[in-house]
């Protein structure tokens, strides 16, 4: 049996690896991210937990309640764009296609 949420873990998790690697290589802070960065790393990590779908969840984009507000679905979204391809090579995780998919599609 699959833990509780896995799925929810895991998104979460591919959305701060991403942010790591955007930060690193656009804000270039050294350790860890900059106070913006881990700001849209934590939002992102309660839009999860409110997530009403949770489990059945398809991916955030593809979400009917659209629960980002504006601004910050415009940097996750400039996140995944940046991070995404970079990520195909250190992980071979395809968990976060979808996610790419959903977002280039999307607005
Ligand atoms: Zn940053």
């Amino acid at each position: 049996m699959a833990s509780q949420h896995s799925r929810t873990v895991r998104e979460q998790k591919t959305v701060e690896a991403m942010i790591g690697i955007y930060c690193r290589e656009q804000h270039a802070t050294g350790d860890g991210p900059c106070a913006e960065c881990e700001a849209l790393a934590e939002y992102a990590r309660l839009r999860l937990q409110k997530c009403p779908f949770q489990q059945n969840k398809t991916t955030c984009t593809k979400c009917p309640v659209h629960c980002y507000k504006p601004e910050m679905r415009k940097k996750v979204r400039a996140v995944m764009r940046y991070a995404g391809p970079r990520m195909m090579f250190r992980h071979p995780v395809l968990a976060f296609l979808h996610v790419l998919d959903g977002l280039s599609r999307s607005g």
